[in-house]
């Protein structure tokens, strides 16, 4: 079982890649448990067909301790297994609690079975901290994959979510697999991104272009694999899903000081000198 953290700053695209690329996998007959770290609970809905999933937060104030698997456990598109975390009500509490206690609550009602190829964890933030680190400081997932764009916050974020995980992976095994590029269109992306990849020791493992195609599936509740799976955009997807399926190159990332990240950012047309 492979267990997969997916990283990276809000709206950048975790959880439409995500589940695309876990809908390609399944696709060629991997087992998955995808598991929503996000207060928002939307990690899961193009896989449930726009269905909402009870969150695990809301189903333990609903129904308190004792609930069975299947109260926050669905399955949607291709078997795959959909939990969402949840969060507590806005300004109460730490917002990474929901992800500490599902996890618990999941280990604990066996979720986690022999016969699950990966595990993917779709996690917010532009940093890793609090219950937000807890997929990887725990030593849930020894995987991490950061979704990133060519614009500026995206890669302040992409760095900074590497300062945590070099922490984390000094003391446990998580290591970087990878930056997934969500293009935004931005000029010389591509470039832009596998530069910033290198410095940080690891690879941009593949270019997702942007697509209207992913909006046209969305409204239909449905990822671009399931709503038009002969799509050009379909077999980006699963071109990543196959080489995440085969990745190789697993590293602990050397964060970069601030001053070479705009040093990079300038090389590339992206700050004026
Ligand atoms: P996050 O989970 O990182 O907060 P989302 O996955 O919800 O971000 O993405 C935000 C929006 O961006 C989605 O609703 C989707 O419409 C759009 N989007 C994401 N990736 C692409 C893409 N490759 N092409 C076009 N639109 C995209
Ligand atoms: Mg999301």
């Amino acid at each position: 079982m492979r267990q997969i953290a997916i990283y990276g700053k809000g709206g950048i695209g975790k959880s439409t890649t995500t589940q695309n690329l876990t809908a390609g996998l399944a696709a060629i007959g991997k087992n998955i448990l995808i598991v929503g770290c996000d207060p928002k609970a939307d990690s899961t809905r193009l896989i449930l067909g726009g269905l909402a999933q009870k969150t695990v937060l809301d189903t333990l104030r609903e129904e308190g301790e004792d609930i069975d698997l299947d109260f926050i456990m669905k399955k949607g598109f291709g078997g795959i297994k959909c939990v969402e975390s949840g969060g507590p009500e806005p300004g109460v509490g730490c917002a990474g609690r929901g992800i500490i206690t599902s996890i618990n609550m999941l280990e604990q009602l066996g979720a986690y079975t022999e016969d699950i190829d990966y595990v993917f964890y779709d996690v917010l933030g532009d940093v890793v901290c609090g219950g937000f680190a807890m997929p990887i400081r725990e030593g849930k997932a020894q995987e991490i994959y950061i979704v990133a764009s060519g614009e500026m916050m995206a890669l302040y974020a992409a760095n900074n979510i590497s300062k945590g995980i070099q922490k984390y992976a000094l003391t446990g095994g998580v290591r970087l697999g990878g930056i997934i590029c969500n293009s935004r269109n931005v000029d010389g992306e591509a470039e832009l991104v596998e530069a910033f990849a290198k410095e940080l020791g690891t690879q941009m493992i593949h270019f997702v272009p942007r697509d209207n195609m992913v909006q046209r599936a969305e409204i239909h509740k449905q990822t671009v694999i399931e709503f038009d799976p002969t799509a050009l955009q379909a077999e980006e997807y699963r071109t990543l899903a196959r080489k995440i399926d085969e990745n190789q190159l697993f590293v602990i990332p050397k964060p970069m000081k601030q001053e070479r990240l705009e040093e990079i950012l300038m090389a590339h047309g992206l700050m004026d000198i």
